[in-house]
């Protein structure tokens, strides 16, 4: 029996990495639908090789490019966000791989959600600027969501056999990206280029820039709070630099739970598909016969600013997380333009949040609508030169 997919961001980090979860077991799983967001000639590669039933692009500029390319296949072929939503409700797909970046992955996931779907949840932003809204949606239509992101699917497996009652602390483990041992003062001079090696996972460059800000562990706190039903400050980080253990619980009687692996996106990615089974991943193990050192130590929030403002967002409430990661969004991609500096990534967010408080969205109409306001404001605090940048 095969088990049905639908991928959506397949030319992405995690999309490549669950083709190959595919590839390795045939007899296993099926691809049914996948989309991407402009790469033309690896969704036509993908499309030949995994044969779906749907390809979308959602820039729909190129739609004639995918058109022209599979013309001589039977693939049903769509453009823009409706095309991508069809491949995330497509009612042949059991399982949705919700992997497309940032908070243009929104509607996609909220069509998975809507349809009663598995969703395996590699977009943390959808959470972060629209949690109550997504996991409303999955309670009414009988949605199940299971975590993608490393760190939330440890603490999944951590779970596994209930007890969420007994769970005193959430413990996010964080690598502490490529500038984890630089002083305060050498971050100012970062570029683009530094900030892309990190030192661990080989990931897309926004989430790339989080883990070297340490929003990505910010945006992640925000996660688990809404993954798993905890209190706000139920939820600790601590540094681990190896990335072997890769989140921990501390229940109530003081015993903890971890999850150890290699860092390796594929396991938790084909977790979500063979949950609460496991399937063989032959690649990797931790070598036991050579000393190893697992490292935990708390994080800097003098060097990294964004922890704290994640944080801050998360018990302020209202509309702070949804301006928070949009602020973010724009920053980062201002830093990779090398626009601005890498500091002044945390001073756009909190000048963002600062003066754009408001209700929390409800509808994905209102969450669109504080993310354009909030996109509007920073690149016009921007021109004005109100921020010191
Ligand atoms: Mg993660």
């Amino acid at each position: 029996m095969h088990r049905t997919i639908s991928i959506i961001g397949s030319t992405g980090s995690i999309g490549t990495q669950c083709l190959d979860i595919v590839q390795r077991n045939p007899e296993r799983l099926r691809v049914v639908a996948i989309s991407a967001n402009s790469n033309v000639d690896l969704i036509v590669d993908q499309a030949r090789m995994f044969k779906p039933k749907m390809v979308a692009l959602a820039d729909e500029s190129k739609l004639n490019l995918l058109q022209q390319a599979l013309s001589d296949s039977n693939i049903e072929i769509l453009g823009g966000e409706e095309g991508v939503c069809a491949c995330a409700s497509h009612s042949e797909a059991e399982i949705v791989l919700g992997a497309a970046t940032g908070i243009a992955g929104l509607k996609s996931v909220l069509s998975a959600l809507s349809e009663g779907k598995i969703l395996a949840l590699a977009n943390k932003e959808t959470l972060v600027a629209a949690g109550d809204l997504a996991m409303e949606t999955a309670k009414i239509n009988h949605a199940k969501i299971i975590p993608v992101d490393s760190e939330h699917s440890a603490i999944f497996q951590c779970l596994e056999d209930g007890g969420i009652q007994n769970v005193e602390k959430i413990v996010l483990t964080a690598s502490g990206g490529p500038f984890r041992e630089s002083k305060r003062s050498e971050l100012d001079h970062i570029t683009p280029q530094q900030a892309l090696k990190h030192p661990n996972w080989d990931m897309g460059p926004k989430v790339t820039i989080d883990s070297a800000t340490m929003m990505n562990k910010g945006l992640e706190i925000i996660e688990a709070y809404w993954l798993f039903g905890v209190k706000k400050n139920q939820i600790d980080v601590v540094v681990h630099p190896q990335s072997i253990v890769h989140s921990m619980v501390l229940f109530t009687d003081g015993s903890m739970k971890a999850q150890l692996s290699l860092p390796d996106m594929r396991l938790p990615i084909q977790y979500a598909f063979t949950y609460p089974d496991r399937w063989p991943f032959p690649e990797g193990r931790v070598d036991w016969r050579t000393p190893q050192t697992l490292n935990f130590s708390p994080p800097d929030l003098e060097k990294f600013p964004c922890l704290r403002l994640a944080r801050q967002s998360l018990e302020v409430g209202g509309n702070a997380p949804a301006v928070l990661n949009a602020a973010n969004e724009v920053a980062v991609s201002l830093f990779l333009d090398e626009k601005i500096q890498f500091m002044a990534i945390p001073e756009i967010i909190e000048n963002a949040l600062d003066h754009l408080s408001g209700a929390a969205p409800k509808t994905f109409d209102e969450v669109v609508h504080i993310d354009q306001m909030t996109r509007k404001y920073v690149l016009n605090a921007r021109k004005r030169n109100t921020l010191n940048l």
